[in-house]
């Protein structure tokens, strides 16, 4: 049985940065990885885009996205941080850009040149690689992990990196393994649950404008007639409900409030004029066109694809003449524009979760090492920590900075 100094299980952008910056340090390091190829997340991550980080520099106010617990944050993104993940990208060839939001992207926009300088690091390190290898079980004694049996075979090592990710997306590999040996190990486990997800309504129509996106609108979550919390940026539907970072980010506002009521989302198409301001623009629209249709009166308020839509939601006849249309068919329509209201059934699952939430207690990491409490040669990186933030390359950034500081402990720097 072969023997390293460090295993890394997982070949996420956690167990990446982790194996690679061990082997960096000077250790012998074997990277297992289940899939055939390392990062199959990654290819999907941000749209095919890849979010890799966000351009917010400074530790303090980054950890400050993860919540209450973002500070134990603190030492790794000192460690490595958001300058560092951009050095690391451009100093081996790919520029990267800043969009909205302080999401920084490839500057091409295509996630595979991402992997692609994450599979030449891999190499480069000296790290071994072991794909299409799954760890099936753990051994350990006398309180220390010291080999792992695998789809191919035994390996053993002095210290072992677990960076198995969480639960969503199974089909790119994350099954949960790595909370089963943690609970083998003694861990206790903050329940995993699908986070950053989208939102079923019971409207059928979504369907119809699927992947058409809303920039620029505004979403309130409303139960009981009151607003609970709201966004404004880029949404859009899908064909049981609605998606994107605006509504990702709300989505556990979301569950929660699910668990005590029914909950509607009250989505504003134009949030940059007022209502009253608003309502002036639709009847000048509808003097314009006064002796028209009133389908034609729409043309300069919504995209081609909304309009038969409102048409529809409007109850006002398309063939109507704008001049006949009535006070509260013109209410109907403003609140349409304004607050069209949405009624939510759900929220998704892990299959379509972006990370998931919960995880290894940070109360039994150590987070200046990213050291296990219980099992001093046990470290841990990435999503499988109970850390999650909200979209706009955050949580890649976790990953980075994770997994660089459990390879450099591990390494025994
Ligand atoms: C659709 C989608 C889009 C996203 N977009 C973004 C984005 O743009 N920006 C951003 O910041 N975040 C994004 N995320 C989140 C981001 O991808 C995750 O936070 C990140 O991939 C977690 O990295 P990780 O290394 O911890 O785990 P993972 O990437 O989940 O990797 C874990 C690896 O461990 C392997 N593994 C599991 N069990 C075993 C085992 N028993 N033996 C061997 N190997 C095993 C898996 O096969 C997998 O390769 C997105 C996620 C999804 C699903």
């Amino acid at each position: 049985m072969k023997k390293y100094d460090v295993i890394v299980i997982g070949g996420g952008p956690a167990g990446i940065f982790a194996a690679g910056f061990a082997a960096l340090s000077g250790a012998r390091v074997l990277l297992l990885e289940k899939k055939r190829r390392c990062g199959s997340k990654l290819l999907i991550t941000g749209k095919g885009r890849c979010n890799v980080t966000n351009s917010e520099t400074d530790p303090r106010r980054f950890s400050e996205v993860f919540g209450r617990n973002g500070k134990a944050l603190l030492t790794a993104l000192y460690a490595f941080g958001v300058d560092d993940t951009i050095n690391f990208f451009q100093e081996r060839g790919l520029p990267l850009k800043i969009e909205r939001g302080g999401r920084v992207f490839p500057e091409k926009g295509k996630a595979i040149d991402v992997k692609k300088v994450l599979d030449r690091f891999v190499v480069t390190s000296g790290v071994a690689l072991r794909t299409s290898c799954t760890v099936q079980k753990i051994h350990s004694e006398g309180g220390l992990l010291t080999s792992v049996d695998t789809s191919v075979g035994k390996f053993a090592a002095d210290r072992f990196v677990i960076a198995t990710g969480g639960l969503s997306y199974p089909e790119t590999g994350c099954t949960g393994d790595g909370y089963d040996w943690a609970k083998k190990l003694d861990h206790s486990l903050i329940v995993p649950e699908p986070a950053l997800v989208p939102v079923f309504l019971a409207e059928n129509w979504t369907r119809e404008l699927s992947d058409f996106n809303l920039k620029n609108v505004h979403v309130a979550v409303q139960q009981q007639g009151k607003i609970m919390t709201e966004r404004f940026g880029e949404a859009f539907f899908t064909a049981g409900g609605i998606g994107g970072p605006i509504i990702l980010d709300m989505s556990a506002d979301i569950r929660a409030a699910l668990k005590r009521g029914e909950v509607q989302l009250l989505l504003d198409l134009k949030p940059a004029v007022e209502l009253g301001l608003f309502d002036k623009r639709l009847q000048r629209e509808l003097a314009a066109h006064s002796n028209k249709a009133f389908h034609n009166s729409l043309d300069n308020l919504l995209p081609k694809d909304m309009i038969p839509l409102f048409l529809r939601l409007s109850g006002i006849a398309a063939e109507k003449k704008c001049h006949s249309v009535t006070r509260t068919e013109r209410n109907k329509l403003l609140s349409l524009f304004k607050a069209l209201e949405l009624t939510v059934t759900g929220v998704e699952g892990f299959k379509k979760a972006i990370i998931t939430s919960g995880g290894i207690p940070l109360n039994e990491i150590d987070m200046r090492t990213m050291c296990s409490r219980k099992v001093a040669n046990l470290y841990f990186a990435g999503e499988i920590i109970d850390l999650d933030g909200p979209t706009g390359g955050y949580n890649l950034q976790l990953c980075w900075s994770t997994g660089y500081l459990a390879g450099i402990s591990a390494a025994g720097c």
